[in-house]
């Protein structure tokens, strides 16, 4: 079968059984091309509770698929391949989590969404790159916040809004390896460009980056409005470069660089075309989570949400 030929069969397929595909702008383009919603994190839970979809095909790695699942526990959620991981989402488990829980008694849980149900199980409240500012803000002064599993990210919202946080020590390895001097690099090299980094990066509490006039830290989301709406003619690209598919996309006359070429996640790229298809003909693999850790999890996404 043809590209256009799958393409072609996954538009049928999804009239026939009411489904709705969930993409995240990391996965390959073939597949951002035929999602009826392309997002980063926050934008997918949104789009995840509100459809009227029998089926949720989400593609994307494994915890999205969950966090829809534990949205729209009415829905049929299925994932295209079984084993895409994060290396954030584990580097903590929900009893790691009840157990620093323990030592930390009065704390309040905010776990970024790249966690697994488990660990959103025991959690306060969630958060995405795109609204971690305004849920740490909006946080009791005096409440210690134990901010799991990103200390990149949760470095630069210290930085950022100047409230102290307990990090835990996990990171992405693909934004792990966007430091300092990659971006002075880049900025020596494009001195007319804006940098787009994403906060999961190691840079995020990097003074000499964070005072960079032309440097600024989005989530995936944010980058794709920024480039938009800019009168800038260049950007160089921080994060995932799957992106680059939709930036080119919404600004054709626009030149987008990647920082690095190594920034692929593995992960996102598990998930194919012929999966997306053979996933919406087989209706596989369906995603369940199972009572009581889904209401225990759905809390922590509906404070988020309410925030
Ligand atoms: S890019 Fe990083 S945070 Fe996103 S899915 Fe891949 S490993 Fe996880």
């Amino acid at each position: 079968m043809t590209i256009q030929e799958m393409q072609e069969r996954i538009a049928q397929l999804k009239k026939e059984k009411n489904a709705v595909i969930l993409a995240h702008y990391y996965t390959r383009p073939e597949v951002q091309d035929v999602a009826d919603y392309l997002g980063d994190s926050l934008g997918l839970s949104q789009e995840a509770g509100k459809t009227d979809a029998d089926i949720i095909l989400f593609c994307g790695v494994h915890f999205m698929a969950e966090t829809a699942a534990i949205i729209s526990p009415d829905k049929r959620v299925l994932t295209p391949v079984l084993g895409a991981g994060c290396s954030l989402a584990e580097a903590i488990t929900g009893y790691e989590l009840k157990r620093w829980k323990e030592e930390h008694p009065d704390g309040l849980v905010v776990s970024y969404v790249n966690t697994t149900a488990d660990t959103k199980a025991y959690t306060d409240v969630c958060c995405t790159s795109a609204n971690a500012l305004e849920v740490v803000k909006a946080l009791p002064e005096d409440k210690e916040i134990l901010f799991v599993p990103d200390s990149h990210l949760g470095a630069w919202i210290q930085k950022v809004t100047g409230r102290e946080m307990t990090l835990w020590d996990g990171h992405c390895c693909v934004h792990h390896i966007v430091d300092g001097e990659m971006v002075i690099e880049a900025a020596n090299k494009y001195p007319e460009a804006d940098i787009l980094i994403h906060p999961e990066s190691i840079c995020s509490s990097d003074e000499r980056v964070l005072n960079m006039p032309n440097a600024y830290f989005y989530s995936t989301a944010g980058m794709v409005k920024h480039a938009k709406e800019s009168p800038k003619r260049q950007f160089v690209i921080a994060t995932e470069l799957g992106t680059i598919h939709k930036l080119q996309q919404d600004s054709p006359d626009k030149e987008f660089i990647p920082i690095s070429e190594r920034l692929i996640c593995a992960q996102m790229k598990k998930v194919t075309l012929e999966g997306v298809l053979e996933a919406l003909e087989k209706e596989q693999y369906v995603v369940k989570i199972d009572e009581p850790m889904r209401s225990d999890a759905v809390k922590s996404i509906d404070a988020m949400l309410k925030l």
